[in-house]
């Protein structure tokens, strides 16, 4: 059985072929969905999504790429909406600092920082999306004393860089990014991580594959990061995937079922 950690099945680009989808994914044994949230306008409709289909999990958060709606009071949304929610909700997510996102990052740093306090006192382990800024988004975790761990969304880099996060209680979600012979430093790294340091997750839509750039990536595309994954670490596929599984079941506390 698989899971997908990261994937935006709320897009309005799967809502047509949203239940052939969800049945195709059973078949294939894709058994559990985390859907990260984007911003504080899309909350409700994830939740009722999430609370609809048993396969469908999701973390509330606002993503630095989204901000350009933002209001201060998006904070205490959040941490009331946080604060009551149902089981199905298991992270905050996904935040962070992007070095391409239009948000300044004087703006980028606050919400982010903010949204840090906020998982810290409620106990919930973050998504985190980090692009080009991993030294800054090490050095707020520790002056925050941020204890909650999480996930570092999408890793790309080297095994020091990765070894930095996972010694903050962070596991590592591998995606599409490694199926490209080009990724030599992250396929690297990928290769030689501690296995029960990684997760699967394809970022669907985002992230399509190699040699896949004109199809939508959904989440059945896990299917293909595992075979290349297994591939890379020359781990036996069964043992692998099952600890992927636990990985992903301890990190966010879901049912080893
Ligand atoms: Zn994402």
């Amino acid at each position: 059985m698989f899971i997908d950690s990261h994937c935006h099945l709320d897009f309005a680009c799967f809502s047509d072929q949203f239940d052939s989808l969800l049945t195709q994914l059973n078949q294939q044994q894709i058994t559990k969905l985390v859907i990260p949230a984007t911003q504080a306008s899309g909350w409700s409709a994830i939740m009722q999504l999430a609370n609809s289909h048993s396969a469908l999990y999701y973390a509330l958060g606002l993503h630095p790429h989204f901000l350009e709606n933002f209001q201060v009071q998006n904070l205490t949304q959040l941490h009331s909406q946080l604060s009551i929610c149902d089981k199905k909700c298991i992270a905050l997510g996904e935040i962070g600092l992007d070095k391409f996102a239009p948000a300044s990052f004087v703006q980028q740093e606050f919400v982010f920082v903010e949204q840090l306090k906020i998982a810290q006192q409620l106990k919930l382990p973050i998504i985190l999306h980090c692009v080009k800024k991993q030294n800054r988004v090490l050095e707020l975790l520790k002056q925050q004393f941020f204890t909650q761990g999480g996930v570092y969304h999408a890793f790309s880099g080297s095994l020091e860089m990765a070894h930095a996060f996972i010694k903050l209680g962070f596991k590592l979600g591998i995606g599409g990014v490694i199926t490209y012979p080009n990724s030599t430093k992250t396929r690297e790294t990928v290769a030689n991580l501690p296995i029960e340091s990684i997760l699967l997750e394809t970022d669907a839509p985002d992230m399509p594959l190699y040699n896949q750039s004109t199809k939508i990536n959904t989440p059945l595309n896990i299917l293909p990061i595992f075979n290349c994954l297994a591939e890379l670490r020359k781990e036996s596929k069964s043992l692998l995937a099952k600890q992927l599984y636990e990985n992903s079941c301890s990190i966010f506390s879901l049912n080893n079922d």
